[in-house]
C-alpha cells in the first residue's frame, strides 16, 4: 500500500511539472533563451557600421564591437597639441611628454574604449547608427612634428584613429602664428609628406584655417579666405573632402558658422570642456583639453565629464 501511494505522488508530481513548462510555454512562447530576450527591438536593429577609414580604425583589426544607443552618458572629445620630449618646443601644458600620451592611450586601450571620427559621433546622435562601445574622439590641434613621430607610432601601436587640425601655411615650416606672438618657442610642424602618410593610414586631417587666424578679430573677408582656401589646399593635396574644422583660440561666432556651412564643414570643435551629449549644433562640438601636465587620475575622470 505504501509503495502504491509513493507511486501515485510521484505520478501527481511529475503531471504538474508538465502543467507548469506546458504553460510557461504558453505566455513566453519564442523565449528561447535569455540573450534572446535581453536583444532591444527597434530602429537602430537595422542601422549601419558607420564607416572608418582604412587601417586605424574604431578598433583595431575585426569586425568593431557595437552597443547600442541608448545607455551611453556621451562622447568625450580629447583636444591635445604638441606631443614631444624636446623641451625646447615648450614646457609642459601645450607641449605633453610622450610617455604620458603612451600612457594615456594604454589607459584607453585597457578600459575598453574605442576611437571614432567626428563623423561617427554625428552619425550616432544625427541619424542613429550604431558606434562602438565606449567611442571615443582623439584631436590634436596645429599639426606639431612632434605629431608624426611620438603621437602616430603610439596611435598605431593600440590600433586608434585621431584628427589632426592643420594650419596649412606653415606646414613644412615653424608655428609663426606663436613666434610672432611671443607665445611659444619655435617648433617644426609637420611635413605634406608626413600629412598624406598618416592620411593614408587612417588618420583624419581637418582644417585649422591658412595662419591659426584669430576669426572674430580680422575682417570677414580675411575670415572667410582663412576659411575658404585652407581647406582648398588641403583638399588638393589629399584628394579628398576635408569636413572637420577647428577653431583656432576656440574663436567663433554666427557669421563664422555660417561660412563653414556655406563652405560644407560637416563638423567644428571647440574648446567647450565637456562631453558631447547630442548634436545641437554640429558646429559646436564640445571638447575637453588634455594639457601635458595632467595627472593620470585626472584623466580618467576627464573622460568621464563632469
Ligand atoms: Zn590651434
Amino acid at each position: 500500500m505504501k509503495e502504491k501511494r509513493e507511486v501515485i505522488a510521484l505520478y501527481f508530481f511529475l503531471l504538474m511539472i508538465t502543467a507548469a513548462v506546458w504553460t510557461a510555454g504558453r505566455y513566453y512562447p519564442g523565449q528561447t533563451s535569455l540573450a534572446v530576450a535581453t536583444v532591444p527591438a527597434g530602429p537602430q536593429e537595422q542601422t549601419a557600421v558607420p564607416e572608418t577609414k582604412a587601417s586605424l580604425n574604431a578598433s583595431g583589426a575585426g569586425a568593431p564591437e557595437l552597443k547600442l544607443t541608448r545607455d551611453i552618458k556621451g562622447i568625450p572629445i580629447l583636444m591635445y597639441h604638441n606631443i614631444s620630449p624636446d623641451p625646447s618646443t615648450g614646457s609642459i601644458g601645450h607641449r605633453m611628454e610622450p610617455d604620458t600620451f603612451e600612457r594615456q592611450m594604454r589607459y584607453l586601450k585597457e578600459h575598453g574604449y574605442h576611437t571614432v571620427d567626428l563623423g561617427a559621433v554625428l552619425d550616432f546622435y544625427q541619424k542613429g547608427a550604431a558606434i562602438p562601445e565606449k567611442p571615443i574622439v582623439i584631436t590634436l590641434d596645429d599639426g606639431y612634428q612632434g605629431n608624426y613621430h611620438y603621437a602616430f607610432p603610439v596611435l598605431k601601436k593600440y590600433g586608434f584613429t585621431a584628427t589632426i587640425f592643420v594650419v596649412t601655411n606653415i606646414v613644412g615650416g615653424q608655428n609663426d602664428f606663436d613666434i610672432k606672438a611671443g607665445l611659444k618657442p619655435p617648433t617644426r610642424m609637420l611635413t605634406w609628406e608626413q600629412i598624406k602618410e598618416m592620411d593614408a593610414a587612417g588618420i583624419t586631417i581637418g582644417c585649422h584655417t591658412l595662419d591659426h587666424a584669430h576669426l572674430s578679430k580680422v575682417s570677414p573677408a580675411e575670415a572667410r579666405r582663412q576659411i575658404v582656401e585652407s581647406k582648398k589646399v588641403l583638399e588638393q593635396v589629399l584628394g579628398r573632402e576635408v569636413q572637420y574644422f577647428c577653431y583656432p583660440y576656440g574663436e567663433y561666432n554666427a557669421y563664422i558658422r555660417q561660412v563653414l556651412k556655406e563652405c560644407g564643414f560637416r563638423a567644428a570643435v571647440t574648446v567647450n570642456p565637456l562631453l558631447v551629449t547630442g548634436i545641437k549644433d554640429p558646429l559646436q562640438l564640445n571638447r575637453i583639453g588634455i594639457p601635458g601636465y595632467m595627472e593620470d587620475e585626472e584623466f580618467a575622470s576627464r573622460i568621464l565629464g563632469p
